[in-house]
């Protein structure tokens, strides 16, 4: 049989005192837990030492009665001594739940940690063997449930009726209540204070059969499962087709519902690769078919994603969309390499630029910003780096300009180069495989770089 000791149960204790005895720092920690709940919180101690004051209609500096335990609950013992005792012996004699706090043989009940959404609570214990362990299972359960969910939970309470009322069969009202439990849109709405109308409107589409599609665009951040929101793991849990480009590493597409379907439209060596006007026609189409899909891109959605056709087209479509951020891959090189990309006096500020296609004109506009002291931040450029640094410098950059590039910027195994423009130019580098941001700028010298190869045959020395 089971190999548990307790019971882990949710005990009734509305319209009942749940009484405290003692005034340190514990019996606080208790009625904090206490006070979660609707019951009437009652601390008794003849020393309050704690700040109880959040609590101070509850606080009783007095000695302890037995009539105290009167339409009780539960009981915690918190201090030593005569109060103590009879608190034991009346919540004995009364048959009341009793926790005497650091002495589990004296305890009828322990209280696990609790993640708290009510009226969602999550409770973990592992009966007090590995209080570490439950703390550390508590944080992950938190990052996974939103701020939210537990007004949702209430909702979902308050439509409990009508769901009955307008979707008779059990698996369809099922995937309603799925959808309103796992809906961004429907907790936005509540935080808006419009989330009863929300939750109205998709019942009434549940109830009329008409499915809900929608598309998250999911920035995936540069490639470690760490630089992910905590809205994108969570919106991963929840797509049922993920739509990934090549450049999203395969750790963080595995973050997914494991059933979820997975589409990669990246261009890979060897593979088939969609074009932009069929990824659009893709995530339509499922989306129409009342599918919630991730449309999971590196970095950041918005930063050379193509975000804006795809945007465009679901607008077009009528289709339900949000954006979720991601930390762009100039951001993961500056946090690599500690560089400030701007910087007081130095640099009054950055240009995300695509070093690929951009023509003259747009170089020299480039290379003026540069010499004002903006960083550039130069995207799709590795393979055309020499030539870049060149033309930067033909249209009047300075030869000496601090330069730096990430290669996997942001994952384990990247690579840092730096140098001088001029190095840059005359250079014709092995890089290490994968994508790179070259930084260009002032402030570039005053990352550090200590790690990166030299451009040139000197090293990169800071300012
Ligand atoms: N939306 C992405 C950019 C996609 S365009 C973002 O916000 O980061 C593809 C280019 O992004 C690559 O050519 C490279 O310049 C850059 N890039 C993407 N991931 C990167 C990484 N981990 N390290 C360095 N550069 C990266």
């Amino acid at each position: 049989m089971g190999n548990l000791n307790t019971f882990p149960l949710s005990y009734i204790v509305k319209g009942k005192k749940i009484i405290i005895v003692g005034g340190t720092d514990e019996a606080l920690n208790k009625a904090r837990l206490a006070g979660k709940t609707t019951s009437q919180v009652v601390i008794i101690s003849r020393s309050i030492e704690a700040d109880f004051s959040a609590y101070a209609h509850a606080v009783h500096e007095r000695p302890l009665t037995a009539s105290d335990l009167d339409n009780t609950a539960l009981v915690f013992v918190a201090e030593e001594g005569e109060d103590a005792e009879l608190a034991k012996a009346e919540a004995r004699r009364r048959g009341i739940p009793l926790n005497v706090v650091d002495v589990p043989a004296e305890c009828d009940f322990y209280t696990p940690s609790i993640v708290d959404r009510a009226p969602l609570t999550v409770a973990i214990s592992t009966e007090g063997d590995a209080p570490v362990l439950a703390r550390l299972v508590r944080a992950r359960i938190e990052a996974m449930l939103s701020p939210s969910v537990g007004k949702i939970a209430s909702l979902a309470g308050r439509l409990r009726h009508k769901a009955e009322t307008l979707i008779h069969d059990n698996a369809a009202r099922r995937r309603f209540y799925e959808a309103l439990v796992t809906s961004p849109e429907i907790e936005a709405a509540e935080q808006r204070g419009a989330g009863t109308a929300a939750a109205e409107n998709l019942l009434a589409s549940h109830a009329a059969g008409t499915g809900q599609g929608v598309v998250w665009l999911i920035g995936a951040g540069p490639g470690s499962e760490d630089l992910l929101t905590l809205r994108a793991q969570r919106l991963l849990q929840e797509a049922d087709v993920i739509v990934h480009d090549q450049l999203v590493p395969q750790v963080v597409v595995d973050m997914g519902r494991r059933d979820a379907e997975r589409i990669s439209v990246g261009k890979a060596k060897g593979h088939h690769s969609f074009s932009q006007a069929q990824i659009n026609t893709l995530i339509v189409r499922l989306a129409s078919e009342g599918k919630r899909v991730a449309r999971l891109k590196s970095g950041d959605p918005m930063v050379f994603g193509r975000a804006g056709e795809e945007i465009a087209a679901l607008r077009k479509a009528g289709i339900t969309y949000s954006v979720v951020p991601g930390v762009s891959a100039a951001l993961a090189a500056s946090a690599d390499t500690a560089t400030p990309v701007t910087l007081r006096k130095v640099s009054s500020g950055f240009v995300i630029a695509t070093a690929h296609g951009a023509d003259d004109g747009e170089l020299a506009h480039w290379a003026a910003l540069a010499q004002s002291g903006l960083t550039l931040a130069l995207y799709m450029g590795k393979s055309i780096s020499d030539e870049v640094a060149t033309r930067l410098i033909h249209h009047g950059a300075p030869a000496d300009l601090p330069v730096g590039i990430v290669v996997n910027a942001g994952r384990a195994n990247r690579a840092t180069y730096s140098g001088f423009l001029a190095d840059l130019a005359a250079s014709h580098i092995d890089f290490a495989d994968g994508p790179a941001v070259i930084l260009v700028g002032q402030a570039v010298a005053a990352g550090d770089w200590a790690d990166a190869a030299g451009l040139a045959a000197q090293n990169f020395k800071v300012a």
